[in-house]
């Protein structure tokens, strides 16, 4: 199995490098990440200036790495379409440092990278942890590691895309999985404005909103503890898909804890 690593925090995270180093247990990686920082910009894609790229230093000895001046959907597409020789199994994005809940999907660089890669025809998974000022992202890199494995074993029917969200909590902490949706006006956005002597400025501040109050929702789920697999796009149909993420999760939580730390 061949698996594309990429994401929008860039390619130094710390989120993407525990990703590889899981994801190399079982498969081949491969990284192609922005050089820096690109979270939130969302699906944007490079089309009017050149794009370079690279080769970077693997924090995991021996991963062939990428970092690319654009965007994390440049990153995939670029890494699809040129980078990459042979099949792409599989597309992880993450893990980004902050949950990506509801509304947040429109925006996330995260998403939209694992979007692409579902755009061209690979099962995508995009991984997101709770932030926190001490970052844990062992448990969602286990996660998506045994999720990467059991697609490998049964290749979903029709392509699949997914949306993960980790709480921040230790592995026995956990409640369950939760397979959601959605939730709706999950986050607020204002405007704040103020002047540094010469000119106003305005800051954008993006919050959640209060708490999900649907038990079915992403925000639901994450706010009780529990991870959230969200399908995103999919043209399987929704009986096909409910069990195929039933038995995607089935028995997951009790392989990730009881995995040796
Ligand atoms: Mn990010």
């Amino acid at each position: 199995m061949k698996i594309l690593v990429t994401n929008d925090d860039g390619i130094t995270a710390d989120g993407l490098w525990w990703l590889v180093r899981e994801l190399t247990g079982i498969a081949e990686v491969v990284v192609v990440a922005p050089d820096r920082e690109q979270s939130a910009t969302g699906t944007s894609v490079t089309l009017w200036e050149p794009l370079r790229t690279r080769k970077a230093v693997p924090l995991v000895p021996g991963v062939e790495t990428y970092a690319v001046e654009g965007t994390p959907s440049d990153s995939v597409l670029l890494a699809l379409g040129s980078l990459i020789k042979g099949k792409i199994d599989l597309v992880v994005s993450g893990i980004n440092w902050g949950m990506n809940l509801g509304d947040d999907i429109y925006i996330s660089g995260t998403v939209s990278a694992a979007l692409q890669g579902y755009l061209h025809g690979c099962p995508a998974l995009a991984v997101s942890s709770e932030r926190n000022s001490e970052p844990c992202f062992q448990t969602a890199a286990r996660l998506a590691t045994l999720m990467a494995e059991r697609i490998a074993a049964s290749p979903p029917p029709n392509n699949l895309f997914l949306n993960i969200n980790v709480p921040n909590l230790p592995l026995t902490e956990i409640g369950r999985i939760q397979v959601t949706k959605l939730a709706n006006e999950s986050h607020l956005n204002t405007v704040t404005e103020g002047n540094d002597g010469k000119r106003n400025y305005y800051w954008l501040v993006r919050r959640r909103q209060g708490k999900g109050h649907d038990r079915n929702t992403d925000a639901w789920a994450v706010d009780h503890g529990n991870i959230s697999v969200t399908p995103l796009f999919s043209s399987l149909p929704a009986k096909t898909l409910s069990l195929l993420l039933h038995n995607l999760c089935a028995g997951l939580l009790e392989k990730l804890t009881g995995s040796t730390v």
